[in-house]
């Protein structure tokens, strides 16, 4: 099993790198971005929760997302692996990560952190935000997200750095270079 976390700040590139892997080691892949938007695309009662958080630039509640999580991983019975991309978020998420994956024998095999300058990040989100219309993606939203990532969310770096999983990835570059070095990390976990 290869159980990957793709961490990093909005617009690092969690996404797109994650598409790669899918293609090239045929993991899974739970997006809970993705999760909650074509919930709110929907509008269901979970979407109609999430769409006040989200536009907010807040996250949503743990428990709330972490039951969420639980109902996905549930489908992926004989899987290779599963990416997680854009969660944990929180230490709290983390934790709960770990239980679940320890209660099926399995754990975290790599946690990737893609780094990315702000001033790069506020570029591409407000670049995506024009091309794709989506609603988090403007200036002040965006501002939003940037300090929840650096409050709740980076710390998980030291979370990991202490299971022994942490591995850096410097993520300004070409989506090849970058998916190079994404490669390369892990050919060593495997
Ligand atoms: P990226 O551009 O790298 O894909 P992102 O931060 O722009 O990252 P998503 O991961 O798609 O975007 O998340 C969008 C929003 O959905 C978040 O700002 C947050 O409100 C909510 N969300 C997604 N995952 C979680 C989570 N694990 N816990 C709480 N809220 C979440
Ligand atoms: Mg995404």
């Amino acid at each position: 099993m290869l159980n990957i976390v793709i961490f990093g700040a909005p617009g690092s590139g969690k996404g797109t790198q994650s598409e790669r892997i899918v293609e090239k080691f045929g993991l899974n892949h739970i997006s809970t971005g993705e999760v909650l938007r074509t919930e709110i695309k929907n509008g269901t009662e979970l979407g109609k929760t999430a769409e006040g958080y989200i536009s907010q630039g807040q996250l949503i509640p743990d428990a709330l997302m972490i039951d969420i999580l639980a109902s996905v991983l549930d489908h992926f019975k004989d899987s290779k692996g599963v990416i997680f991309d854009g969660f944990p978020r929180t230490t709290r998420q983390a934790e709960a990560l770990k239980v679940m994956l320890n209660e099926r024998g399995q754990d975290v095999s790599v946690m990737i952190d893609l780094d990315v300058p702000e001033e790069e990040l506020m570029d591409r989100l407000i670049k995506r935000g024009q091309q794709t219309g989506r609603a988090d993606d403007n200036e002040e939203t965006i501002k939003k997200r940037l300090v929840v990532y650096q409050t709740q969310t980076a710390p998980l770096k030291d979370f990991y750095r202490n299971e022994g999983t942490y591995y850096h990835i410097n993520g300004v570059g070409s989506m090849e270079e970058i998916f190079g070095k994404i490669t390369e990390a892990l050919e060593k976990v495997k």
